[in-house]
């Protein structure tokens, strides 16, 4: 075994990504040591690069959501099944480690992802502390993040097509209980929102409408099975878009709505495209991008609406998502929105390229 592998470090906001150096990790009892087969380049990744995720231990090797191959594990290791994981396996892991299950977000309130004490591979981990993140070649497991063995049939490309977007729109859809027949507006055409489009439709729902751009991203939601799509660069006023909406609803506007941009004023405008007692979920707002004002009467009271954030997403979402991919693969091809792979030299056009909007999902393959 080599004793040193290579990883891209991310010194801190606005400075130029650097290649560096690490001793390769052994697993610790209960651990594990992966050869990283892809990560992904994601909006977040974007995010911490202009330094707007607040708590960041800066250096930190990017990249939280991961493909490898298992080298070496510290003892015998098994997945929730009790299926043991052997050396060899093609795995990926929830990214989120640290969750206490003693304090009073995680026993009271049951909200795991607010727990305190909570970090996550890539965005809350240091590069002090080792090989944290999967822009490198290998990457240590540590004792109690759960790994998840790739399903059969399931390839890493099928896997990282999907991306945080993944587990993230599964936990969305979820939050917003769709019913049966539902018509469901999804604002935003990036992972999170083809996702979130792609398991509405596996929940049941009626037609699907996809808010967004550029004309790229909205081909691909035209491919997974959006009823139409709504280019946000050839309709340039909110209420046409809120009536474009309306006039495909019989005037009511959506029974739901997911934002899913990132942008703030897709809030107020996704409550115009809202029917009248209709549940709004909130996930695109994963980092402070500023105010905006809502009128409480119309949006909120009057409407008689149900309005949901969601934040992050617990072991049960990845797992579930992961087994939907696998029986749905051949139908949704998550593997078609990667859009460019980058080697790890090529770590800082990935970044700059995610920046600009110009690939869907971005892979650094080492
Ligand atoms: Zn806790
Ligand atoms: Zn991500």
């Amino acid at each position: 075994m080599r004793s040193e592998t290579r990883a891209v470090v991310m010194p801190g906001p606005g400075l130029p990504l650097e290649e560096r150096r690490f001793p390769v990790p052994r697993a610790k009892p209960g651990g594990a040591v992966l050869e990283m087969v892809a990560s992904e380049v994601c909006g977040t990744d974007v995010h911490l690069h202009h330094g707007r995720l607040s708590g960041v231990p800066f250096p930190i090797i990017p990249g939280h959501v991961n493909c490898g191959r298992v080298v070496e594990t510290g003892g015998d290791l098994s997945d929730v099944d009790g299926r043991p994981i052997r050396a060899g396996a093609l795995v990926t892991f929830f990214d989120v480690f640290g969750t206490c299950g003693a304090c009073w977000h995680c026993l009271v309130a049951r909200s795991a992802t607010r727990c305190p004490h909570r970090k996550v591979y890539g965005i809350t981990t240091s590069a002090r502390d080792g090989l944290l993140g999967g822009w490198a070649e290998a990457i240590e497991i540590l004792p109690g993040v759960r790994l998840l063995p790739l399903p059969d049939g399931v390839a890493p490309e099928d896997f990282m097509g999907g991306g945080c977007g993944l587990p993230t729109g599964f936990h969305a859809v979820e939050r917003a209980g769709i019913a049966l027949n539902d018509t469901v507006v999804v604002q935003g055409s990036g992972p999170v929102g083809l996702n979130a489009a792609i398991f509405a439709q596996l929940s049941g729902a009626g037609e699907v409408f996809v808010v967004g751009a550029p004309a790229a991203r909205l081909e691909a939601a035209r491919e997974l099975g959006a009823a139409d799509v709504l280019d946000l660069g050839a309709v340039a006023d909110p209420g046409e878009r809120a009536r474009w909406v309306r006039d495909r609803t019989s005037g009511r506007g959506a029974d739901v709505v997911i934002e899913a941009s990132g942008n703030p004023a897709a809030v107020p405008e996704g409550l115009e495209m809202l029917r009248d007692g209709g549940r709004y979920v909130v996930v695109g707002q994963y980092t402070d991008a500023g105010d905006v004002a809502i009128n409480p009467h119309r949006h909120v009271n009057r409407r008689h609406a149900t309005i949901l954030g969601c934040w992050g997403y617990e072991f049960t979402h990845l797992h579930r998502a992961l087994a939907m991919l696998a029986r749905h693969n051949a139908r949704f091809r998550w593997r078609r929105l990667i859009t460019r792979e980058y080697r790890l030299s090529e770590a800082s056009q990935a970044l700059a390229d995610m920046e600009r909007l110009s690939v869907v999902k971005a892979l650094i393959r080492p």
